[in-house]
């Protein structure tokens, strides 16, 4: 009936642990190559949490100021990035757009919204509705929410349309870097370890 795998394997050498209950504010470390196994599942979310709402702010400066400015037929205009897209689209670079568009708007996006919905209702130890199909949504899109593929979407972005665009030194500039960093350390988060903060019992828990 418990959902949480007895079996740990260590995402830097493959090597296979047994898992073992852990305390708040503890950590296993694999023995072999020293990557990090397991967290403390109630740590996690509560550590998660502030990140996830600093993000989505950052994320909305980023996308709602202009990040481009654009030359197209002796007309100059600033743009933001979803803008930017839909010039991409316009020039026929349809796949490079599309791709931009998943990895730098809707994939984040996407994730950011499903954490903050799952989060907030479990740090009053409450499960929200929808919680395993969210979970597993979750867990498909990590490979894509990976801080590489969004760097290499903005990256894209701004190669391709150097030749028409120039990049606005503003606020969604820095509202990009500044996401770049919280990113990392909000996509560290396991989203299996939210099956360990529902299953799991957490004594000691404020309530
Ligand atoms: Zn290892």
């Amino acid at each position: 009936m418990k959902e949480v795998p007895d079996a740990i394997v260590c995402e830097g050498c493959d090597a296979v642990y047994r898992r073992t209950p852990l305390r708040p504010r503890e950590a296993s470390h694999c023995a072999r190559c020293g990557t990090e196994l397991d967290r403390h599942a109630g740590d996690q979310g509560a550590r998660v949490l502030p990140l996830t709402v600093a993000s989505l702010i950052l994320f909305a400066i980023a996308n709602l100021f202009p990040i481009v400015e654009i030359e197209l037929r002796g007309l100059s205009s600033q743009t933001t990035l979803a803008g930017a897209v839909i010039v991409l689209t316009g020039e026929g670079m349809s796949v490079v757009a599309l791709l931009v568009l998943a990895t730098t708007i809707l994939f984040p996006l996407l994730q950011l919204c499903i954490l903050f919905y799952l989060l907030v209702p479990m740090a009053r130890e409450r499960r929200p509705a929808g919680f395993g199909v969210l979970v597993r949504i979750l867990q498909s899109l990590r490979p894509w929410g990976m801080i590489e593929v969004f760097l290499l979407g903005v990256l894209v972005a701004i190669v391709k349309l150097s030749s028409l665009a120039q990049v606005v030194a503003g606020p969604a500039l820095w509202g990009f870097m500044g996401l770049t960093v919280l990113l990392t350390a909000v996509l560290s988060f396991n989203p299996r370890t939210f099956w360990e903060m529902a299953f799991e019992p957490r004594p000691g828990q404020k309530a």
